[in-house]
């Protein structure tokens, strides 16, 4: 009997070994972070399901406002449980005012509410359908050049009244400018003219991570067309809800908005 209390004392006393969960990436509101376990495992992050790669690798996203902490969960097949607290940092956005804009951009009235929403119903089924590519493991590259004119995150207030975040890194350009794919990627989605975004191209890079680009002038690519990084898909315009030409650049983990920026190394000094 003393025997199996000590036993017990240690089993309890004694903790397993904490098996940190195999995990590399951005730990920060709109960063990205890439895991890897066995294939046959099921992982969650908090308590959605994420997809799982035949080799085990897996990739997690974390939105905005997201933190201070999020939990991994992984189930083995054998049903061992790792779990693990992540400390998401904290981030501090800014505040961006945009005046004299057409108010009817700001305001829309029905009919183009209408327009507006078919349009997000369009991107949204772009982004429906997660499929097993990889090409989230490469380092991506900047998909255009020039001075970044607009931060992930910012709350903007068009005219004077607040609006949603500004999700995805704004790079100027001039009009024209080549615009490329930043790492390979399928296309879900290639429009010339949408309401908001103008000419809107998203591509798919696997298990929910999807980049997009915005206010084109023109679009080198078709849905369902295989892209590698560095390929032209586009040129720089001013199409859409746009006060100057502009890439926007945006990412997405399914629907959660990330911020591209991360993904990027600094950007190329401008040439002289
Ligand atoms: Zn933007």
């Amino acid at each position: 009997m003393r025997h199996l209390a000590f036993a017990l004392f240690c089993f309890f006393a004694v903790p397993a070994p904490a098996a940190a969960i195999d995990l590399a990436g951005d730990l920060v509101p709109g960063g990205m972070a890439v895991g890897w376990t066995e294939p046959d495992a099921r992982v969650f992050l908090g308590d959605r399901p994420v997809m799982v790669g035949e080799d085990g690798v897996f990739v997690i996203g974390f939105g905005r406002d997201q933190g201070p902490s999020q939990q991994v969960t992984i189930i083995h097949a054998d049903g061992r449980v790792e779990q693990q607290m992540l400390t998401v940092a904290h981030r501090a956005y800014e505040t961006q005012r945009i005046d004299q804009l057409d108010q009817n951009m700001v305001t829309p009235d029905p009919e183009t509410e209408a327009r507006i929403a078919a349009d997000q119903a369009a991107v949204r089924a772009a982004r429906a359908t997660p499929s097993e590519r990889r090409d989230f493991l490469m380092r991506f590259i900047w998909p255009a050049t020039g001075p970044i004119s607009g931060v992930y995150g910012s709350q903007r207030i068009l005219n004077g009244v607040p609006k949603a975040p500004h999700f995805g890194t704004d790079i100027a350009a001039p009009e024209g400018s080549p615009v490329v794919a930043p790492a390979d990627g399928e296309v879900r989605l290639a429009e010339p003219g949408f309401y908001l975004t103008g000419g809107t191209i998203i591509l798919d890079h696997g298990h929910g991570i999807y980049s997009s680009y915005l206010h084109l002038s023109a679009l080198e690519v078709k849905s369902g067309q295989m892209v590698r990084q560095g390929q032209r898909i586009g040129a720089v315009g001013a199409t859409g809800r746009a006060t100057g030409a502009h890439l926007h650049w945006g990412l997405n983990w399914h629907e959660t908005r990330l911020d591209p920026a991360l993904l990027a190394p600094p950007m190329p000094a401008p040439v002289p």
